[in-house]
């Protein structure tokens, strides 16, 4: 007899950021050449304080299982954060040092989510969410946001979108995967209907720091009074450090939830990784010109893409106000053949690019919203270039 799955995992397909990142990974391994833009992954080499910082934790023997939560150091320096820059006060007990940021949205949504409940997720969004959600039993509720609105949920229709059943609102501040930012002015809309339907909010802010140009990062508590109670913050070093393989995230929450995570934790993986945790500790609390150099790079990279975008015929792409990558519209590219095969979806766009230019992109699909591909830019100008050079190519 074999093993039979269970309900919940059955319907589970895997991330599909990193299945098109397999994909390429695949290819690669036969000794193709591929063009790579699937996976939002910096391509910076975690700078070196921090690797030292890690290396001087494993000769300082912090090699044990630390406390389940994470290292005091560690939470007390990220909550140092959120009063230098926000002003917003938290005790260190509520952060929960975790795997990721990834882990850190499983812990939220587990620990406060019952089944039935819905979850408002405004799309685009990130491939994860809808999945963690329903691990829970509970129900994602996709909501369509408009190319004309910058992708950016507006106070109408969240509104109309609740329901008894609602429990939360997912916010991705700054988006992945359009790159869009909320202003205060919007967020603070949402917010007030937060407040007076008496919902809580995730807010994954995990994009924080990689803002452009003249576009602000507001945090989502700091809208107006009363929201620290009701907001699970999410965020992690993977970005910001070029850390995505160390596996740090947190969550700051109201103390209840963030005992409870702790526990779930406890029982679940115990703590992150103890090195890891050093090293994380190192990148919050040390020299910050890192963030700033690579910074400086990736805005030069958003602007070249937005260039070439806009170069290309039949495609366009909202302005990128943080994150690392494009939303590009291809609607007016579906519906046609190439290379005398039919293409009708963004799914079927993505792989043909994949086989007959070996670009791997992201199909917007995978994000809730068809007629799209996402192209990370989180790599060189050598690979965008070439990248972008096939694309026009496949298009013609
Ligand atoms: N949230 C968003 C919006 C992301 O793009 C990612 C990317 N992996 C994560 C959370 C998780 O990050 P990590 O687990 O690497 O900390
Ligand atoms: N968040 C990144 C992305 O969207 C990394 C892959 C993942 O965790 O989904 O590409």
């Amino acid at each position: 007899m074999s093993i039979e799955l269970s309900k919940i995992v059955q319907s589970m397909e895997p991330s599909a950021t990193l299945a098109m990142s397999g994909k390429a990974k695949e290819l690669k391994a036969k000794g193709e050449t591929v063009y790579d833009l699937s996976l939002g992954e910096p391509d910076f080499g975690t700078p070196k304080h921090i690797c030292d910082a890690a290396v001087a934790a494993i000769a300082a023997g912090h090699t044990r299982y630390t406390v389940a939560s994470g290292i005091p150091e560690l939470k007390k320096a990220v909550v140092a954060n959120y009063k230098d820059r926000w002003g917003l006060e938290y005790d260190p007990t509520q952060c929960v040092i975790s795997n990721g940021a990834k882990h850190a949205l499983h812990n939220s949504f587990f620990c406060t989510l019952n089944p039935g409940d819905e979850v408002i997720v405004p799309a685009p969004c990130w491939v994860s969410y809808t999945a963690l959600i329903k691990l829970c039993g509970a129900v994602p509720v996709v909501l369509q946001t408009k190319e004309s609105d910058d992708f950016k949920l507006t106070a109408d229709d969240f509104r109309a979108a609740i329901t008894p059943k609602t429990r939360m609102l997912l916010l991705c501040n700054p988006s992945n995967p359009t790159g869009n930012l909320y202003s205060k002015e919007e967020l603070k809309a949402l917010a007030d209907i937060v407040v007076e339907k008496d919902l809580f909010v995730i807010a994954d802010e995990i994009y924080e720091n990689l803002i452009y140009g003249d576009h602000r990062f507001t945090s989502f508590p700091t809208v107006r009074d009363g929201l620290q109670d009701r907001t699970i913050l999410v965020n992690g070093v993977s970005k910001t450090y070029a850390m995505t393989g160390w596996r740090i995230g947190w969550t700051i929450a109201p103390a209840a939830v963030s005992k409870k995570m702790g526990s779930l934790q406890s029982q679940e993986t115990s703590n992150p990784c103890s090195i890891s945790q050093y090293a994380a500790l190192a990148a919050i609390t040390g020299d910050q010109s890192c963030v700033k150099t690579m910074l400086v790079e990736f805005e030069k990279r958003r602007n070249y893409v937005a260039d070439r975008i806009r170069n290309i015929p039949g495609l366009s792409c909202a302005e990128m106000g943080g994150a690392f990558y494009a939303f590009v519209n291809i609607k007016e590219h579906l519906g046609r053949k190439y290379g005398g095969k039919q293409i009708d979806t963004s799914e079927q766009w993505c792989l043909e690019l994949l086989a007959q230019k070996k670009v791997a992109t992201v199909m917007g699909s995978a994000f809730g919203t068809e007629g799209y591909f996402r192209a990370s830019f989180a790599t060189s100008m050598e690979n965008l270039k070439e990248s972008f050079d096939r694309i026009a190519d496949f298009l013609k």
